[in-house]
């Protein structure tokens, strides 16, 4: 099963995402994470991104789709994945369905969570508490003046996206303002249908 989950920053499609990949044995593909590690490990990747992710703006699309293309031809990859943070513009959904293409494969599902940007920001804020309560370090990008970067990039450029996948019939949509179990429950409804 290949999937893709769309929403701002916040929304809650790493949570959901963890729930799908242990329901249908898939990988998650967070291109944040893969790009957060890519820093950490110092690699040519990660020297490109950093800035420009300590500041919440979008890393260049060629560095994000040869990362995506080279993790999906990785074997853990065969039962399926799920694309978290990918694409983020209709420019990079377009490279995504031809890269996919050239690899004979596409897309069973693009599900979008619906959710309030108010909401977000309390939602940020609250994981920021949550994490230093448990002993933890937030994320360089979650405070206030990124994360409202963060969204404004996600309503200016991936916001779009929804009507990029409406066009080519593959777009859902799931009401993430509801509980966490909630979302899982109508999203399985989206994939069993
Ligand atoms: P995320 O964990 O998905 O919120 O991503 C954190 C940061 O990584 C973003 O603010 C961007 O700087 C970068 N990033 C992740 N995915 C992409 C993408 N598809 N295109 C460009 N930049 C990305």
């Amino acid at each position: 099963m290949r999937l893709i989950l769309l929403g701002p920053p916040g929304a809650g499609k790493g949570t959901q995402a963890t729930r799908l990949v242990e329901k249908y044995g898939i990988v998650q593909l967070s291109t944040g994470d893969m790009l957060r590690a890519a820093v950490k490990a110092g690699t040519d990747v990660g020297l490109k991104a950093k800035a420009v992710m300590e500041s919440g703006g979008l890393v260049s699309d060629d560095i994000v789709i040869g990362v995506v293309a080279d993790r999906i031809d990785e074997a853990d990859c065969a039962k399926g994945f799920i694309l978290d943070g990918f694409p983020r513009t209709v420019p990079q959904a377009e490279a995504l369905t031809a890269m996919l293409k050239s690899k004979g494969l596409k897309l069973d599902a693009v599900i979008e969570l619906v959710v309030d940007a108010e909401a977000l920001v309390a939602r940020m804020e609250n994981r920021v508490k949550e994490t230093i309560a448990a002993g933890g370090t937030p994320r360089p990008d979650d405070n206030p003046e990124s994360f409202r970067k963060r969204l404004g990039e996600y309503q200016e450029k991936t916001a779009p996206l929804s009507g990029y996948y409406a066009s080519t019939g593959e777009l859902k949509t799931v009401d993430g303002m509801k509980s966490i179990d909630e979302v899982t429950a109508a999203m399985g409804a989206i994939l069993g249908a």
